[in-house]
């Protein structure tokens, strides 16, 4: 997949000490990389360099040879290690100078804030280079500021992410879009969510049909705790864009068919959500090793209480016991992380709120409590519900995180699938 010869391209250059110690987290770059490339103008390079004059100019040098659209985030503040505009400024052999519009707006922001006299130090964030258009910034006090330099834009924004993205969202998206008109070539994709199926094996089975892939799209394979996400993507005007990723869902389809949760719908809770909602069921939950985490995430879904009824999280052998019936004998004999006590406590929960439906899962979430037989990342579950009980068990690999957020997917994957089919 290449991008067309005159495709413009950008990079990006966040200033800041405070990025490269790692205090803070550089979301300007991933969010100006999202939209940029929806926009049609991908982000090919990103820096992050220092408040230091010699290391914005080097990333603007580099950045300059490679990018037509460059965007530098960050000191363009009153302080003195916010270097950014005279740094552009020299580089650029650009003069300063102070723009009486922009001092009468920081004096009214002032003043609107109880101070009379605009801070000396404030007047830097009025100068702008020689030619620059000024990019108004409702949300602080620093605008934005755009130049050209050899036929290459230079966007200079504030470093506070609600800024750069106001400034964004407001000027500078539309400027790209007209200074490059007929240029541009989106970035589209489409997200297929499974779960229930190993990356690797996932892969393995999309390599097995990857030919019939159209030739202009692209795959990534998204993993997380709870699942794996197949994205296509292709760069193509919309209508053509459309097309593409429809033929290659096509052949996707019968692959991650099983696997797909809820016609597709990014969060299984949503999926349980609907079932449950269309069957008119109930539902209770009672958890030992996940700790409340399924209750939280179904109840995270807005509009829960119709179906929700509670939970208990049983950690303890006597609430096991004693609030969900579960009989001591086979608590003895089994164990507390076992087919029968998750079963018990499926239909113990689902008796004491009065619900049609109970989940029950108990496990070693690690990192200790594990034995040879019953090694860390066992994990029984078991829906009960009026057809019957069914019950699962996995050993779940990780943290004691890990396990627990694979544990709840799978125990409401079983749910999911219990529900869909009626039983
Ligand atoms: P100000 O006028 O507030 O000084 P500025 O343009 O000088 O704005 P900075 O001083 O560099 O910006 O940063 C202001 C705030 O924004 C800081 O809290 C900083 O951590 C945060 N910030 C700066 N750059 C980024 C970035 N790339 N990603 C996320 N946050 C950032
Ligand atoms: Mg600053």
């Amino acid at each position: 997949m290449c991008p067309e010869t005159n495709g413009v391209e950008a990079a990006v250059i966040a200033v800041g000490e405070e990025l490269l110690s790692g205090e803070t987290t550089d979301t300007n770059g991933s969010w100006l990389g999202r939209k940029l490339a929806a926009l049609g103008a991908p982000v090919v390079r990103r820096w992050v360099v220092g408040d230091d004059v010699e290391a914005i100019q080097a990333a603007l040098s580099a950045a300059l040879a490679e990018a037509d659209l460059i965007i530098v985030t960050g000191g363009l503040g009153p302080t003195r290690d916010d270097l950014t505009r005279p740094a552009v400024a020299d580089f650029l052999d650009l003069d300063l100078c102070s723009d009486p519009q922009i001092v009468d707006n920081l004096r009214k922001r002032f003043r609107a804030h109880g101070i009379a006299d605009l801070p000396a130090s404030n007047l830097s964030q009025a100068d702008v280079p020689r030619g620059a258009q000024v990019l108004t910034n409702k949300l602080g006090s620093a605008p934005g500021l755009l130049m050209e330099h050899e036929g290459r834009s230079v966007a200079l924004l504030p470093g506070v992410p609600r800024e750069m993205r106001g400034i964004f969202e407001d000027v500078l998206g539309d400027v790209i879009r007209d200074r490059y008109e007929g240029r541009l070539v989106p970035l589209v994709h489409r997200t297929l969510y499974t779960t229930g199926i190993a990356e690797s094996v996932l892969g393995e089975r999309v390599d097995e049909v990857r030919v019939g892939l159209p030739e202009d799209v692209d795959l990534a394979f998204l993993p997380s705790l709870r699942g794996v996400s197949i994205r296509i993507s292709t760069r193509s005007r919309a209508d053509a864009a459309a097309k593409l990723l429809d033929a290659a869902q096509a052949v996707l389809e019968p692959i991650v068919e099983p696997y797909r949760i809820g016609m597709g719908k990014r969060d299984l809770v949503e999926a349980v959500a609907e079932l449950l909602t269309k069957g008119s069921h109930t539902l209770a939950v009672a958890e030992s090793c996940t700790g409340g985490l399924i209750a939280k995430r179904i109840t995270d879904f807005p509009g829960a209480s119709t179906y929700f009824r509670g939970g208990v999280i049983a950690y303890a052998d006597r609430v096991k016991l004693e609030l969900l019936g579960i009989e001591e004998a086979v608590l003895v004999e089994t164990g507390a992380v076992s087919e029968a006590v998750a079963a018990g406590m499926a239909s113990g929960v689902a008796d004491l709120f009065k619900a049609d439906v109970g989940v029950g899962i108990t496990g070693i979430a690690g990192p200790g409590g594990g034995t040879s037989e019953k090694p860390v990342g066992t994990v029984w579950y078991a829906v009960a519900g009026p057809g019957g009980v069914r019950t699962s068990h996995g050993v779940f690999s990780g943290d004691r995180e890990a396990v627990r957020e694979r544990a709840s997917q799978a125990a409401l994957l079983l749910l999911y699938e219990m529900l869909e089919t009626g039983a």
